[in-house]
């Protein structure tokens, strides 16, 4: 596809977190331009540029500073779009736009977890995408709705992908050190933040069980069957600006699995996002690093663009065998670009035509 002909999309909650870090991976896509921008409210009727009332460092193409900040419900052209918008707001405006022909890529929660919506990470599961005919035929939908994992759960899932493969994975203990970005902005106060830990991210815990064990789960009889593994999580929210921080311990399906297996496994993992060349993935997906101090949120998160995720600190445990730590860019691997890799995973097999429409 050449830079003349990329393919108009809109950005639903444009002016927010996750909606900026679209806005900046859009600026120089090959295959996508951002037409439409929509917002709250608040929001509508202005220019971009207005609406806008902080900024990300990158600074948006002067093109989407100039476009008007329309409603979301609002009738539109671009056929692909991507949804920043709180989960309150998604639930029904995601399905009404698949409803008018539009291939939706979410962010949000309030769909994740639907029978026929595939949770999708492009490098872990794939095959999911099957669940789309369910859904198109069922809710009678010319579009189509896929949504990504909530940002901690993309990168554990990640983590744990190679794992699953080679040897089986059986139990996760997982507690997260997370970002403040991952509350959207403005977010928490700094006052509560600052030199502070709070142990607390409501929903988050939930969200990182149920989601890995879809994620992780077989495509069967036009369903996903849940994965049979135990997942205990325990989140915190921690004063770093971006990167959430997870810590793992695992117990594998098979005796007998050395750290250095885990590390061949993670480094010998070659999806199919990587071998397709697709412009947001990153190679390798899973950067292992062997320093005692490594990950770091200041030092990793931004590898591979902010689409790999790192892990290190592999060793024993001795309450389920193993245990690392993995990083990754929450609100670009974790929510933006995670969005991106779906879309372009769609097109680069077929099921939205050159043009961004649904076949
Ligand atoms: P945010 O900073 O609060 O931004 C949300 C945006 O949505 C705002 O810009 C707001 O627009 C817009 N909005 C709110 N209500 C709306 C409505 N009724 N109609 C249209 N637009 C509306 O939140 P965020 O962190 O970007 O999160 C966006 C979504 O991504 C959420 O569902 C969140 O759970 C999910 N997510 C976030 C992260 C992360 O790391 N932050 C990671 C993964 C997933 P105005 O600015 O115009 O008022």
């Amino acid at each position: 596809m050449s830079n003349s002909s990329r393919i108009p999309v809109a950005v639903l909650g444009a002016a927010g977190m996750v909606g900026q870090r679209f806005i900046s991976l859009l600026a120089n896509h090959p295959w996508f331009e951002v037409a439409v921008v929509a917002g709250s409210e608040r929001s509508l009727d202005q220019r971009y540029s207005d609406a806008v009332t902080w900024r990300l460092p990158t600074p948006p193409p002067a093109a989407v500073l100039d476009l008007p900040v329309i409603a979301p419900e609002a009738a539109f052209d671009a056929p692909i779009v991507f949804s920043a918008l709180p989960a309150s707001a998604a639930q029904a405006i995601e399905p009404l736009l698949a409803e008018r022909g539009h291939a939706v890529f979410s962010n949000a929660s309030s769909h994740r977890m639907a029978a026929d919506v595939p949770l999708l990470i492009p490098e872990v599961n794939a095959d999911h995408l099957a669940l789309l005919v369910t859904q198109r035929a069922k809710r009678h939908w010319p579009g189509l709705l896929v949504t990504n994992p909530n940002c901690s759960t993309i990168q554990i899932a990640l983590a744990l992908k190679p794992l699953a493969d080679a040897f089986g994975v059986r139990r996760v203990q997982a507690t997260t050190l997370q970002a403040i970005s991952g509350a959207g902005y403005p977010g928490i106060a700094s006052y509560d933040i600052i030199d502070n830990i709070i142990p607390y991210i409501g929903q988050e815990e939930e969200k990182i069980e149920r989601e890995t064990r879809k994620i992780l789960g077989a495509y069967q009889d036009y369903l996903i069957a849940s994965a049979p593994m135990t997942i205990s999580a325990q989140c915190t929210r921690v004063p770093v600006r971006e990167g959430h921080l997870a810590c793992l311990s695992v117990e594998l399906g098979r005796q007998n699995v050395t750290s250095a297996d885990l590390i061949d496994a993670w480094r010998a993992f070659n999806p199919e996002p990587q071998e397709r060349l697709l412009p947001s993935a990153p190679t390798p997906p899973i950067i292992v690093r062997e320093e005692q101090d490594r990950p770091q949120p200041q030092q990793d998160r931004d590898a591979g663009g902010g689409m790999a995720i790192t892990v290190g600190r592999v060793r024993p445990c001795a309450l389920l065998g193993h245990k690392f730590i993995v990083l990754g860019h929450n609100t670009i691997r974790g929510a933006a670009g995670a969005s991106l890799l779906n879309a372009e995973l769609l097109l680069a097999r077929g099921t939205l035509g050159s043009d961004g429409n649904p076949v």
